[in-house]
């Protein structure tokens, strides 16, 4: 029996008739939400890994799955000397000997494990369309010519993007086929996205959703549920604006306290909770059942590496949370869109 969504192997498979595996690639941005705030910190649960691939995480390699929490913040401070600043012309510092180290060791690593030769590009960390188009021209002209790639994958902020950057990100898709952006939509409540210190609102979100899809980019949409002073209807406000973008594919995420986050400060001070498995397996729920069956579900939970999160401490790992939301789904005889008409 299928699963009760469409997860992102089930559309590889059927589309291609093979998996895609995506291959981090951290090329040295920053982010104009962290370069806007005075200390240096973005949004109030962002760390500075900037969500980098774990393979490329060496300085943590010796931590296992069950590694005990460490609070130390030196472990976190990888954003180089240059990458600091406010001013996208000067922030990037190709490296391209750094670059295809870690294609290799990516490719490597990953091939090695599912025993494929199947990759997209996945630029993943931080905001990599901050910087002036001819710098980004000169590294997504590079990364394209490293390897065979089956898809580009460009993840960044709605306020990051314009006209220029995105005829430049769709002229790659007579390399690499597929081309997508990912941004962060998080929450529908401008309230909410104030609370993040996201630095952008809902609109700044529909008009970038709106640009990507016009130039004919596949589109994924960032979602993080369990906000504080998330409840049903702020939920609503997420899903409703998903519905209204329609975008190819969604993230979700449950909220995690990381280390070294402005939100572990808020959680150290006892004002913060975090979903346990069962609110999150209704949130996500709550969520499938009211967007389009043919929105690709890429990713269903968080999963900051346990040395460094503080909190939820008990959730599951992956194959057991996905074990519970598809037998809850299927019992109960749920499936991704059942509600999704009338919204
Ligand atoms: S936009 Fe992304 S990289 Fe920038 S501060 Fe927020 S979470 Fe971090």
């Amino acid at each position: 029996m299928g699963l009760p969504y469409r997860s992102y192997s089930s559309d590889n498979l059927s589309r291609y008739g093979h998996r895609v595996f995506r291959v981090g690639i951290d090329a040295g941005f920053t982010c104009p939400n962290r370069c806007r705030s005075k200390d240096g910190s973005g949004c109030i649960y962002c760390d500075s890994q900037g969500a980098r691939a774990a393979y490329l995480r060496t300085q943590e390699s010796s931590y296992r799955h069950d590694s005990e929490f460490v609070d130390c913040i030196d472990l976190l401070s990888v954003i180089p000397p240059q990458n600091q600043g406010n001013d996208e012309k000067n922030l990037l510092i190709i490296n391209k000997q750094d670059i295809v180290n870690q294609i290799e060791r990516g490719t490597e690593f990953i091939g090695r494990r599912y025993r494929t030769d199947h990759f997209a590009a996945y630029l993943q960390s931080f905001s990599n369309t901050f910087a002036p188009c001819e710098k980004l021209k000169e590294l997504y002209d590079f990364i394209v010519s490293v390897r065979r790639w089956e898809g580009l994958i460009i993840s960044t902020r709605p306020d990051c993007i314009d006209e220029s950057k995105l005829d430049l990100i769709a002229s790659y898709r007579e390399t690499c086929g597929e081309v997508c952006i990912e941004l962060g939509l998080q929450s529908g409540n401008d309230e909410i996205l104030k609370r993040m210190n996201r630095g952008h609102d809902v609109a700044c979100l529909l008009k970038a959703s709106k640009a990507v899809k016009e130039h004919g980019i596949g589109l994924c949409l960032h979602v993080l549920t369990g906000f504080p002073g998330e409840g049903r209807a702020e939920l609503d406000q997420t899903i409703s604006v998903i519905n209204q973008v329609h975008p190819d594919a969604v993230k979700i995420h449950n909220l995690n306290v990381a280390a070294g986050t402005r939100l572990y400060d808020e959680f150290l001070e006892g004002e913060v909770t975090t979903p346990c498995l069962t609110r999150h397996v209704e949130n996500v729920i709550h969520i499938l059942r009211r967007i389009p069956s043919d929105i690709v579900i890429e990713r269903l939970m968080c999963e900051t590496p346990n040395h460094r999160l503080a909190s939820p401490r008990l959730f599951p790992d992956k194959n057991r949370f996905l074990r519970k939301l598809e037998s809850t789904m299927v019992e109960r005889g749920f499936v991704q869109g059942d509600l999704c008409q009338g919204l």
